[in-house]
């Protein structure tokens, strides 16, 4: 089964800092896909726009050697990437300053869907949405998409959220979180709301806990400075892990409608309690299994910045109260691996004398590698020797299922651009969303700063600091193991 492409309308697209990294990994040669898979229409223009002084040649060499690295070698074709640089322009702008403003207002057409896409620091946001309007290039039915970290904390992710409003209202503003943007995120939802099967069991009656784990292998090395000022807690949990416990756990919306979903969200966040001490465990990577430490990737020997969290959550209305979710994320694990796992209760009575043999029913969502699904069963294991239960799993593999290599899937960015052009802001977060979540991280982290608490030490390559299974050993429970 190959994706379908559903067409869009012709559009300009001017990315601010199109000369930077996001644009060179992601942007670029996620727009190119989309060409490749004939879904951007003739007549539309990606306009890079950033501080550099480069000639519009130089940026499409730039755009060609991004897609050369980062686009599959089968999807490389020279005619059609010729075509798609021949869509693409460049200005040279100062986002503080007036120059190229007006030469931007030139290119940019007021007959075709416009969108501004800023991939810049968030430093900048407000002086670009202001020069938009200033020198007459957006419209009231422009879009604008911005990036994260959108603030670090409630204040100046409202001072962000009013800049922006000064100049565009709500239904024009698109807050990435790739994480939305992602396949199994989305069929979190179709699973939920698409079958009578599990919707009568997502409660806490039957669901005992829900462990959610984002685990990195990488290091901070080569962005510790950025990175040693946020920390795991503002860098994943915040958006990232907030996005995915609030897919779970939302009531179900009355229509697959961007205010729709996002109010059910909203109301998740709103029921978060306050977290005690005693419920989070922080971490920093050491030195181990041959891997530099933290502190010599973050340029401060002193550093209390977490590059592990381990957290447990819990969300105080009717469906979910007396269900734990367990959230952990860091960097330098053992394994990358990103997962869902929601954990059922026992049955209420065994009628099998196989005590040993038996587990719990475990939903487990895989977001990568392998995007996915298996729901862990106890069956009988087969052959003689009685009635001896095992747990399998039913697997559902979406790469098998949709296709030989699941290569036609698009990437999450180039879901989410598209979306933009279609003006579907379901997967984006609403300003609301954004500043209930800080509101819930925020006494978390002034808590931490208060008391100056050190994160604890794990190893580079383990599975985190010790304390963190202590987080679930106490409830009498314990994580999965992290592996790919
Ligand atoms: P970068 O430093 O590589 O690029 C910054 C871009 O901004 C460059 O094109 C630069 O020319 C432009 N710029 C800077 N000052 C300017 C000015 N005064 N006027 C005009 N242009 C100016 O940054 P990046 O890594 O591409 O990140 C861009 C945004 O995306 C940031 O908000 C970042 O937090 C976010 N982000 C990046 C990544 C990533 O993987 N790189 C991931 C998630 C979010």
């Amino acid at each position: 089964m190959v994706s379908r492409v559903i067409p869009v309308e012709p559009f300009d697209l001017v990315i601010f800092g199109g000369t930077g990294d996001l644009a060179r990994r992601k942007i670029i040669p996620g727009l190119y896909r989309r060409f490749w898979a004939g879904q951007i229409p003739e007549g539309s223009a990606i306009i890079g726009a950033a501080r550099s002084d480069m000639t519009e040649d130089e940026f499409r060499t730039n755009a060609r050697s991004a897609i050369a690295e980062f686009v599959a070698k089968d999807k490389q074709d020279p005619a059609i990437i010729d075509a798609f640089v021949a869509c693409i322009g460049y200005e040279t702008i100062d986002a503080k300053g007036t120059a190229g403003w007006a030469a931007l207002k030139k290119r940019v057409r007021k007959d075709v869907v416009q969108a501004f896409y800023f991939s810049v620091a968030p430093s900048l946001f407000g002086d670009i949405a202001e020069r938009l309007h200033k020198h007459g290039i957006a419209t009231k039915d422009s879009r604008i998409v911005v990036e994260k970290p959108f603030g670090r904390d409630l204040a100046s992710a409202k001072a962000l959220n009013a800049g922006l409003a000064q100049h565009f209202n709500e239904a024009q503003i698109y807050r990435i979180d790739h994480y939305l943007g992602k396949e199994t995120v989305q069929n979190l939802m179709a699973v939920r709301f698409a079958n009578i099967l599990f919707e009568p069991l997502w409660k806490s009656e039957y669901i005992d806990h829900v462990q959610i784990t984002v685990a990195e292998t990488v290091s901070v090395e080569g962005r510790g400075a950025y990175y040693d000022k946020s920390g795991a807690m503002r860098d994943m949990v915040q958006n990232h892990m907030m996005q995915l416990l609030c897919l779970i756990a939302m009531e179900p919306p009355y229509h697959f409608d961007p205010d729709a979903v996002r109010d059910e969200k909203l109301k998740v966040i709103r029921a978060l309690d306050p977290v005690r001490p005693e419920d989070i465990v922080r971490g920093q990577y050491m030195a181990g299994n041959g891997q530099a430490g933290y502190l010599e990737h973050c340029e401060d020997a002193s550093s209390k910045t977490e590059s592990y969290i381990a957290l447990k959550a819990n969300i105080s209305n009717w469906r979910w109260k007396g269900t734990p979710f367990y959230l952990r994320t860091g960097k330098r694990l053992r394994a990358r691996t990103s997962e869902i796992a929601i954990t059922f209760r026992e049955p209420p009575h065994s009628i099998f004398d196989d005590a040993e043999g038996w587990r719990e029913n475990v939903l487990v969502i895989r977001l990568q590698p392998n995007e996915g699904m298996n729901l862990m069963m106890m069956i009988k294991e087969p052959g003689p020797g009685g009635m001896r239960l095992t747990q399998v799993p039913l697997d559902m593999s979406f790469a098998e299922a949709l296709g030989a290599d699941g290569a036609d899937i698009p990437d999450a960015y180039e879901r989410l651009i598209m979306d933009v052009i279609r003006g579907n802001q379901t997967l984006f977060m609403r300003g609301d969303e954004v500043e209930a979540a800080w509101a819930w991280t925020d006494p978390i982290i002034n808590g931490w700063e208060a008391r100056g608490d050190k994160p604890r030490n794990y190893d580079a390559g383990s599975s985190g600091p010790e304390d963190a299974l202590m987080l679930m050993h106490r409830d009498g429970r314990r994580w999965r193991e992290i592996r790919e």
